[in-house]
């Protein structure tokens, strides 16, 4: 049972407008990493994504990892990182009993090594991707395996290897589910396209979230249909997949307009449910 949920960022990067939203303007816009504290009253305290941390500066201070860092430039303040946002409302780096990791990019998974005590979560084909691909094949599909743990092996449970759960009806068109902690309090639930093992979760708390991750940059993508420029479907592992994913979330926002879809770097939805 979820007794709370939090909204925050760690820190953002900065990527032309036009890339995350035909239509969108030519000018550089700031994309927020979000995370979401999610207190759970039996297993504790629980993240979705850890955004960027300063691991992520010293991950790409040489080659071939530097390209990631001009791609994407990151602007983080020391107090933005998760691990010092949780310290100033009281809970300590090793109180963070899990973290739910929607895919390996490197912007969701940067803080880890902050929580030495957590159990990680994720789907099985994103962790043997970053476990398995180097050097410039890693950076270009924004992977830096040094961000993971050296005891990354041990606190893995791989959410897909539990039975599949039937989704409420009112999720549809998404059926079904892995329910991550055996009592229906978060389900994950596969988003594929954008990176191999890509997934949201669906809180249910006294108002529903769907936490969507990167399934889409941008709420209008789901609202009006609006897709990323197509000189960033390169960035995708399945081009068909994202655009049947973004396609399902209108669908399923349609049904639902009430609902609250979250993409983890949409400024407009992000900035409806920060928690300051
Ligand atoms: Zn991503």
């Amino acid at each position: 049972m979820i007794d709370d949920i939090s909204f925050y960022t760690a820190g953002c990067c900065c990527q032309l407008e036009a890339f995350a939203v035909k239509g969108g303007k030519w000018r550089k816009k700031q994309f927020p990493a979000l995370f979401a504290v999610i207190k759970h009253r039996n297993v504790g305290n629980i993240l979705f994504d850890t955004g960027y941390s300063d691991h992520f500066h010293s991950a790409t201070n040489t080659f071939p990892n530097k390209l990631y860092r001009w791609t994407l430039p990151v602007q983080l303040l020391s107090n933005e990182k998760a691990v010092s946002i949780l310290s100033r409302n009281n809970i300590k780096s090793t109180e963070v009993n899990h973290i739910i990791l929607s895919h390996f990019h490197a912007d969701h998974i940067a803080g880890i090594k902050d929580f030495p005590e957590a159990m990680l979560h994720a789907l099985e084909a994103g962790f043997r991707q970053i476990q398995n691909q180097k050097g410039l094949s890693a950076v270009s599909k924004g992977l830096l395996k040094t961000l993971l743990p050296v005891d990354v092996a041990s606190r893995m449970q791989f959410i897909d290897t539990a039975q599949k759960c039937v989704l409420p009806k009112w999720m549809a068109p998404f059926k079904f589910g892995y329910d991550i902690f055996n009592d229906g309090s978060l389900m994950a639930i596969d988003l594929p396209g954008h990176a191999l093992g890509h997934m949201g979760i669906l809180v249910n708390y006294k108002k529903p979230y769907f936490l969507v991750a990167d399934a889409c940059w941008d709420r209008k993508a789901f609202q009006d249909l609006k897709f990323p420029s197509k000189c960033v479907n390169f960035l995708m592992v399945d081009v068909k997949a994202y655009t049947k994913t973004i396609q399902q979330l209108h669908e399923l926002h349609c049904l639902n307009p009430d609902l609250a879809i979250i993409p983890s770097h949409c400024e407009a939805s992000i900035n409806e449910i920060l928690n300051l």
